[in-house]
């Protein structure tokens, strides 16, 4: 019998528990709703789906194998350890699910231009892909303290033909780079969109994102099975918004004797201010329009957040991985900076395979836990991205 029985999230209004909702002016409620119902009407659209998974197939590559890491996890005598590759979808990581969603949906709604922020330009090349795919306008302010440590992605955002703004106010990173996004997004919400990178903002965005990635769940349950004829005792993922997260583990919720395991960044230390640990250290507040656990400073405003993974430092996370928390269906826990470049290390050399070090969170998790456990365990990690993005910088931090 299953103790745990999850219909549709989030409720009508956008809430998981407590969690989530429309933290928004009046005037872009009205807007975030539209949004909404023509989200629930394409969906249902036989065209729309068709064209999504034609474009999965033939243009992401999907699906991406489940792969047996047989030298890692005999290297660590333990548990066995599989991957879901999402690191060999084109370009290189989980967000182009989303990113291809988002841009079919502002097309269908005749939108004019898709805006967003990007940090470390993942978010940003994604989204520049799938919106030259589908033939958008597309807009993506990014700070220049971040353009200038990110060449590579700024360059592939050029090459892929999107406007690139570059950001000076402020501290020039990543929260004013959504400021200044949003900025131009208010200028004609009825004729732009904001494309949110994650499973975070006012709904719906919370749901279409998770909707979008949960493909990763769906296939990665079949393939599983029909691998290992039964269902892995453990999965996991890095937690940063939540989106290649909630993409896996979606499709295994009501799976009783499946441990589920978001891995957040632990950085230089929990006991330290250098750690982006939302889930674990934080609480229940508000940010990005949204209710969801929050890393604050004592005057209430959020934290400088670190991590070695530029992908997962951000101060809140996804609503439904805060009432999924709190209902004890998933357990959060963290891996160091340290932990994360070891696991990045180890996966390069024993598997021939460079994780981005976002995913190497969830590696690193595994690998801790594959050693207190037996052969007839399982652990299916998400591997959400390639590392080529990382290897120059953790080249350099390791001193190659
Ligand atoms: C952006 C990114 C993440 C973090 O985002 P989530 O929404 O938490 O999944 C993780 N891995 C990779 C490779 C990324 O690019």
């Amino acid at each position: 019998m299953s103790s745990f029985d999850f219909g549709p999230m989030p409720d009508t209004a956008g809430f998981f528990g407590q969690f989530g909702g429309q933290i928004i002016p009046p005037e872009l409620k009205a807007i975030m709703d539209e949004i909404d119902q023509a989200y629930e009407e394409i969906r249902k659209m036989p065209e729309f789906q068709n064209e999504l998974q034609m474009l999965l197939t033939d243009y992401v590559g999907r699906p991406s194998p489940i792969y047996y890491a047989r030298r890692l996890s005999d290297k660590l005598g333990g548990a066995k350890i599989f991957l879901k590759r999402e690191d060999l979808n084109h370009t290189g990581a989980h967000k182009i699910n989303h990113c291809l969603g988002e841009a079919l949906l502002a097309k269908y709604m005749g939108k004019t231009k898709v805006i967003a922020e990007t940090g470390a330009g993942q978010h940003g090349v994604a989204l520049a892909t799938a919106c030259a795919l589908v033939g958008i306008p597309c807009e993506i302010h990014m700070g220049q303290v971040d353009i200038e440590k990110e060449h590579p992605n700024v360059t592939k955002m050029k090459i892929l033909g999107c406007k690139l703004v570059p950001v000076t106010q402020g501290t020039a990173t990543l929260k004013d780079a959504v400021d200044s996004a949003f900025v131009e997004y208010l200028k004609d919400p009825v004729n732009y969109i904001y494309a949110i990178g994650s499973v975070v903002g006012p709904h719906p965005f919370p749901k279409m994102v998770r909707d979008f990635q949960s493909v990763i769940g769906k296939e990665a349950r079949q393939q599983f099975m029909d691998k290992e004829g039964k269902l892995p005792d453990f999965i996991t993922a890095c937690v940063g918004g939540g989106s290649n997260a909630m993409g896996l583990f979606t499709e295994f919720l009501n799976d009783d004797d499946v441990t589920i395991v978001g891995v957040e960044p632990a950085g230089k230390g929990l006991d330290t201010p250098d750690h982006s640990a939302t889930l674990t250290l934080g609480k229940p507040s508000e940010i990005h329009g949204m209710k969801c656990y929050v890393l604050e400073t004592d005057n209430g405003e959020p934290m400088p957040v670190h991590s070695i993974a530029s992908g997962l430092d951000y101060p809140g996370v996804g609503p439904q991985h805060c009432y999924l928390k709190e209902l004890g269906r998933v357990q959060y826990d963290t891996a160091s900076d340290e932990e994360c470049l070891n696991a990045f290390m180890t996966l390069s050399q024993v598997e021939g395979i460079i994780p981005a070090l976002e995913s190497s969170h969830a590696v690193a998790w595994a690998m801790r836990k594959a050693q207190t456990l037996t052969p007839e365990h399982t652990i299916l990690v998400n591997l959400s991205g390639r590392g080529d993005k990382d290897a120059d910088y953790v080249a350099n931090k390791l001193g190659l």
